[in-house]
C-alpha cells in the first residue's frame, strides 16, 4: 500500500501524525508522508489517520 498527502487539501491539524508518526511528520503547517509505500505492520494505523483526516487529504492506493 502507498500513501500520499495533497498538500492542497491539508489544513494542519496534525491529527495523522498523531495516529501515525511513522509515516506523518508535520512541516511547518502541512502533514508530509516519511514513508511513502507503507510497511505491513503500519497499514492499519495509516487507514486510521486516512478516516480521521477532517478533509480526506491522505490517498492511499495499492
Ligand atoms: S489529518 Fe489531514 S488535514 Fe490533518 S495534518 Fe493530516 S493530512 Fe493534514
Amino acid at each position: 500500500m502507498k500513501v500520499s498527502i495533497n498538500k492542497e487539501d491539508c489544513v494542519g491539524c496534525g491529527l495523522c501524525a498523531d495516529d501515525c508518526s511513522d509515516v506523518f511528520e508535520m512541516q511547518e503547517d502541512v502533514a508530509i508522508v516519511k514513508a511513502e509505500k507503507v510497511p505491513e505492520n503500519l497499514v492499519s494505523a495509516v487507514k486510521e489517520a486516512t478516516e480521521n483526516c477532517p478533509v480526506d487529504a491522505i490517498i492511499i492506493s495499492e
